[in-house]
């Protein structure tokens, strides 16, 4: 018996997020007493023994040859045959883009229940109770799976890291895949050079900024923090920013290390895909500005003012 833990890379490397996922299920295995087993999608690069440091016993990589598309189903259908394979009791993902899209798919082939955004290990005293985050984080459910496969996606900067795990085996599989019936043909990077749900750091600004004109000091700020940075929804409808940098209830739900939200106001919409970050510092010259109420630091003062002073101040710090 097993958990399984399907871990994120991109571009070789392994997520921030598939470390936690790792950690998740390790302590899970460790709870249910079965082996903890990682497997990777996609061409990881590395030592993969040492991710036994997050509490895995084993290391699974599907041979790269057979890494098709990005078809979720085939992805999907190569977890299904690694359950069996591993006689896996729960499947545990990350709660990211690929998570989101091959879960569902697994729980549909497996008839197996699928609780997204989990927040904490389950209890499993009476049943398997799980704790997931609902109303964008407003609130918390405790839900339990009753069928015999449980499939969980862990909701990132909610689980520790663990460390001081023994080295892991590492194993190469070959599955018979299935032929992809979608083919990504084109990929286009976003003006992010980095990628806004990975970011430790994001620098995001709203109408405060009077106008696209003035968004070069909020990438100056964002550049010397090696930050990403993000918009309020109205800056986005107004293309002052991409749409892929609005952030809140109608865009991308982020959880950084640190937010600074400049020149928004902190409407409840905002503050929806926002409020997971661990620290929230908040510029705003209006004091009585909603987003006080959520910070955990703030500046009463003229953007105008204040960006260009941190901007130096951060540049002094770090000398360059
Ligand atoms: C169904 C629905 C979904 C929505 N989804 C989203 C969403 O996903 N994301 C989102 O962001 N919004 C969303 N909204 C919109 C949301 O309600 C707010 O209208 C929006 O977030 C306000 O954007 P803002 O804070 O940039 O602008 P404003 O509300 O205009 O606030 C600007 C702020 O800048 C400050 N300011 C002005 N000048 C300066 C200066 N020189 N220096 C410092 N501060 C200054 C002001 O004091 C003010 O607080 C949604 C609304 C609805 C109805």
């Amino acid at each position: 018996m097993s958990v399984l833990i399907v871990i994120d890379a991109a571009n070789g490397s392994i997520k921030k997020s598939a470390f936690e996922a790792l950690s998740y299920g390790a302590d899970l295995a460790a709870k249910l007493g079965v082996n903890a087993v990682g497997l990777s999608l996609g061409k990881t690069k590395g030592d993969l023994s040492a991710l036994g440091q997050y509490g895995v016993n084993k290391f699974i990589q599907i041979n790269a040859d057979q890494l098709p598309s990005d078809d979720p189903s085939v992805l999907a259908a190569m977890v299904s045959e690694m359950v069996s394979r591993e006689q896996s009791s729960v499947v545990v993902f990350s709660h990211s883009l690929s998570g989101k899209a091959i879960a569902p798919l697994v729980s549909a082939k497996s008839k197996a229940g699928l609780v997204t955004g989990v927040v904490g290990l389950p209890i499993t005293e009476n049943g398997f109770v799980v704790k997931r985050s609902v109303f964008s984080g407003k609130a918390f459910a405790h839900v339990r799976i009753d069928s015999a496969l449980k499939l969980i996606s862990v909701n990132p900067n909610s689980y520790k890291v663990n460390t001081g795990g023994a080295a892991a085996t590492v194993e190469s599989v070959t599955l018979s895949a299935a032929a992809p019936r979608i083919n990504v043909i084109d990929k286009q990077n976003s003006t992010n050079e980095l990628l806004l749900t990975e970011a430790e750091t994001v620098v995001s600004a709203g109408r405060g900024l009077k106008g696209p004109e003035n968004w070069g000091m909020i990438e100056e700020l964002a550049k010397v923090m090696g930050a990403a940075t993000a918009c309020s929804r109205p800056v986005a409808d107004a293309h002052w920013r991409p749409h892929n940098e609005h952030v809140g209830q109608t865009g991308i739900a982020i959880a950084p290390t640190l937010y600074i939200a400049i020149g928004i106001s902190g409407a409840i919409q905002h503050l929806a895909g926002v409020n997971r970050s661990k620290v929230i510092v908040v510029i705003n010259k209006d004091p009585e500005a909603p987003f006080f109420k959520a910070a955990d630091y703030g500046i009463v003062g003229d953007a105008f003012e204040v960006v260009p002073a941190l901007t130096a101040a951060v540049k002094k710090l770090k000398g360059v």
